[in-house]
């Protein structure tokens, strides 16, 4: 059985839609998927839909970009009711702010010699309802020649420290994990590995996250982590009782090392998340 819980389509900055997501994953001898689009449910409802027609599993999911210590870390809650209202709201808020801030950030790029439009932006997206942040400036600048790829745009203009870089909008990461947990959600802390994550998600930090605030599951199989890496969060994953999973954060043509299937979850540690997210109240996939 092979399982991948951490994807992305066109809604959020993937290029899939939730339909071909669903068929590639078929194509990588997937039997289970989980959608998780970052901070929007819309790419969902469509997924599931294919799941049943092709026969692939599909656990609904989101990932949530939260703060800690002024660092951006990201959630993924799996299983959430899709018509939890509290969620909807939080998202729809997350989501109008990322966008909000573009004006902003295309300002500053013009000042410094690169411009790019809003309509330059909006044309990244692979599709309507695209949830629109700096991963499509990112994109159009790579469109209009000045960086290779995503990254040396981030790297050079979009990150935190970078010269073109406006704040936006978003939630308290132990608030993330009670507003997940209200919706149904099991909550697992994504690539604590990575970026600036690993300076502020230390081990007293998740075992915090873990005792107080019922953090669910540990991803510790991740493109970008390392062997020493995925073995840190291994040990301390099962000492905490986490569920441990792995995932490849697929982004279609998005991002290169993420190839779907290619970074996967161990059956037992699935179920596991299941019944968590049973016990949760949330919604689990049907047909299993
Ligand atoms: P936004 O929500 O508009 O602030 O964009 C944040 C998203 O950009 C994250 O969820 C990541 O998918 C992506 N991202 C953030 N930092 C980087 C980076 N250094 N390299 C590549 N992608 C990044
Ligand atoms: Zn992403
Ligand atoms: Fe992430
Ligand atoms: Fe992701």
């Amino acid at each position: 059985m092979r399982i991948d819980l951490h994807t992305h389509s066109y809604l959020s900055d993937g290029t899939d839609t939730p339909t071909k997501l669903v068929l590639n994953a078929q194509a990588a001898v997937l039997d289970v998927v989980a959608l998780t689009d970052h901070d929007t449910l819309d790419g969902v409802h469509e997924a599931r839909e294919a799941g049943r027609r092709v026969g692939v599993q599909v656990l609904p999911g989101v990932e949530l970009s939260a703060k800690y210590g002024g660092r951006e870390v990201h959630l993924l809650g799996y299983g959430p009711r899709p018509d939890y209202e509290d969620l909807n709201a939080e998202l729809a808020r997350i989501r109008q702010g990322r966008r909000n801030r573009l004006p902003a950030m295309l300002e500053r790029l013009a000042a410094i010699g690169v411009p790019v439009s809003m309509t330059e932006v909006a044309a990244q997206a692979a599709g309507p309802g695209t949830s629109l942040g700096r991963p499509h400036v990112a994109d159009a600048l790579v469109a209009k020649g000045y960086v290779v790829n995503r990254n040396e745009a981030f790297d050079r203009y979009l990150d935190r420290r970078g010269p073109a870089y406006v704040s936006r909008p978003t939630i308290e990461l132990t608030a993330g994990i009670d507003l997940l947990h209200q919706a149904g959600a099991a909550v697992v802390l994504a690539h604590p590995g990575i970026r600036e994550m690993h300076e502020v998600l230390t081990g007293e930090v998740i075992e915090m996250l873990a005792r107080r605030h019922g953090l669910d599951g540990i991803e510790v199989d991740y493109p970008l982590h390392d062997i020493a890496t995925r073995d840190l969060y291994h040990r301390l994953g099962a000492r905490l009782d986490l569920v441990r999973t792995g995932s490849s954060d697929y982004h279609g043509t998005g991002k290169t090392g993420h190839d779907l299937g290619s970074v996967t979850t161990r059956p037992s540690a699935y179920r596991e998340l299941l019944s968590r997210i049973a016990a949760r109240g949330g919604a689990v996939p049907a047909g299993r």
